[in-house]
């Protein structure tokens, strides 16, 4: 489920409608092309039908958490995944609907802002302890979920707040939503008495999309997490607010039916078991790969697609050009084109690094066992692109022999 979210442009204060994955925004009235600086927990709310003779004192916004992503568990003989798309009430209000289910569909959500008339209540459960809830409630597997796992993740795609409007009338809470009854005012005692108002930190902020090196414009997909100046040749990623210059560079190939497509290559590092160079990874993992000189040369990294895809497919294809590194050529800078919008960014192709090192491991070794100890730091990353040939319905990487179906990507 993708939702939209309305903001107001930075330039003239018109409404913009943005997916819940962009950052680049384009403004319908004033043609202003800007790029969101997403706050740490993006918070919107549910359009209401708040009766307009309803004072603002009466008017709450009850929080719930968003979580849509994948919870990857490695357990000693695989990994598996499991797609989470859910929201979740942030607290412990019997009266309050566990989830916000359908009401989010269709519906219209605006980013908060200071001008929002009622009153924020607060979140009362940790995060974690809300996703876990969530993914308890999405279980589907009961063997799964009374078997042993040695390390779990939640790659989010999307973790946010939405708050669902309530209002009160005499002794009676109302959904703001639907209009509809949630029971006596006394039930919602200790959710009314733990408000807070607007914070300034929960606004939305918009950078300019000029090159900070050569004042061009950066371009990009809605949904990129990097931007391109084709002027300067740089990349650039959004952090805490400002744009920082990301390495990259491409594998040129010719041909009509040639794409490229990105992939984060993440130098990394462990200290305990000792992984310096590929040729360590090979044998921590097992892999079944004739050491050569070249794999104990080459520095650690692992590679992991910059785009989405099918959870499957996305660590396949991570394994796959991790162990096959040695036959990229050397990547080169000045791509003419148009570059591929990068979807996963550096952040979450990160958090994914323990989940694809399990993934490598053959015949499940004895080293997922101590799985949990394992720290693989990430030093830095650079951003590649790789020439794909189109095959019929699959997109293959000549150098590497990497196959992707076109239906695992989305
Ligand atoms: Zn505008
Ligand atoms: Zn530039």
């Amino acid at each position: 489920m993708d939702l939209r979210v309305e903001h107001e442009c930075p330039s003239c204060g018109k409404v913009m409608s943005l997916g819940e994955r962009d950052r680049l925004a384009h403004c319908p009235s004033c043609f202003d092309q800007t790029y969101l600086v997403k706050p740490s927990l993006p918070r919107a709310v549910l359009a209401d039908r708040i009766p307009a003779e309803v004072d603002g004192s009466d008017i709450f916004y009850y929080p719930y958490m968003r979580f849509k992503g994948v919870i990857y568990t490695s357990f000693v003989d695989r990994v598996t995944h499991r797609l989470l798309d859910v929201t979740q009430q942030a607290r412990t209000e019997a009266v309050a609907p566990p989830s916000l289910g359908d009401r989010v569909r269709g519906t219209r959500l605006t980013r908060v802002h200071r001008a929002m008339r009622g009153r924020f209540i607060r979140k009362s459960l940790p995060t974690g302890d809300i996703l876990q809830r969530a993914a308890a409630r999405a279980e589907q597997s009961i063997d799964e979920r009374s078997r042993p796992f040695i390390h779990q993740v939640f790659v989010s795609e999307v973790v946010s707040c939405i708050y669902l409007p309530l209002y009160r009338v005499g002794d009676t809470i109302f959904d703001g939503a639907t209009g509809r009854s949630l029971g006596a005012k006394k039930l919602w005692q200790s959710a009314l008495h733990q408000t807070i108002s607007f914070q300034p930190h929960w606004q939305s902020n918009f950078l300019s999309t000029l090159c900070p090196h050569c004042g061009d414009v950066l371009e990009g997909g809605a949904d990129s997490s990097v931007m391109h100046c084709r002027q300067c040749d740089t990349c650039w990623l959004e952090d805490e607010g400002t744009f920082v210059s990301v390495p990259y560079g491409y594998v040129p190939m010719q041909g009509e039916d040639v794409a490229h497509l990105p992939f984060w290559r993440l130098r990394v590092r462990c200290d305990q078991p000792k992984l310096y160079t590929l040729a360590d990874l090979i044998l921590a993992t097992n892999r079944p790969i004739l050491i050569k000189a070249d794999h104990k040369r080459a520095e650690l990294m692992i590679w992991v697609p910059g785009f989405t895809m099918a959870p499957a497919a996305f660590l396949n294809a991570a394994r796959h050009l991790t162990l096959a590194q040695l036959s990229v050529p050397p990547v080169r800078g000045a791509y003419r084109g148009k570059l591929a919008s990068v979807s996963v960014s550096l952040t979450e192709a990160m958090g994914t690094l323990k989940t694809v090192f399990a993934h490598i491991v053959e015949k499940r070794g004895d080293i997922l066992n101590h799985l949990a100890d394992i720290t693989l730091s990430c030093r830095d990353g650079a951003l590649v692109y790789l020439p794909f040939q189109k095959r019929g319905p699959v997109s293959v990487q000549p150098h590497t022999s990497l196959n992707i179906e076109e239906f695992e990507r989305n």
